[in-house]
């Protein structure tokens, strides 16, 4: 037997469904027997990781795409380049795509060159999910609390 786990992106109330990247987990199981009953560990923890990294990018990708224009005079912002950004989140560290953009040309004086615009960077400062640095605080509460 083989359960193929796979992730799809629905568009707010539409119905239309975007293909995700595809298989998010393959759980093959070949003998027919109940020795191996459900998911290990290792599996579950792989299976939430995977699907930790496709939401975030896919959020990320989508909170993005509102972030390419100017937000004084709608224009378009013009793509330098990319980098990487880790977050840490409670299934692990996700790495997400993190364009830089030149600031629009209304944003400065006459002689000042343009800025460097790093959406992402300006918005996740922390670069850590909030429930994790919340179970980080209550963990280090009760090591204070058992000394
Ligand atoms: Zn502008």
């Amino acid at each position: 037997m083989r359960l193929i786990i796979e992730g799809r992106l629905a568009d707010g109330d539409n119905d239309m469904v975007e293909h995700g990247e595809g298989v998010l987990a393959v759980v093959d199981r070949p003998d027919s027997c109940l020795a191996e009953l459900g998911l290990t560990l290792a599996e579950g923890r792989s299976l939430l990781a995977k699907v930790q990294t496709e939401l975030i990018s896919k959020q990320v990708e989508w909170w993005l795409s509102g972030q390419t224009h100017c937000q004084s005079c709608g224009a378009a912002l013009i793509h330098k380049d990319s980098r990487s950004t880790v977050l840490r989140t409670v299934y692990g560290k996700v790495t997400v795509n993190s364009p830089r953009l030149w600031s629009c040309a209304c944003q400065g004086a006459a002689q000042t060159p343009r800025r460097v615009v790093h959406p992402l960077s300006k918005t996740l400062t922390r670069r850590v999910t909030s429930e994790l640095e919340y179970l980080q605080a209550r963990w280090a509460a009760h090591l204070v609390v058992s000394q």
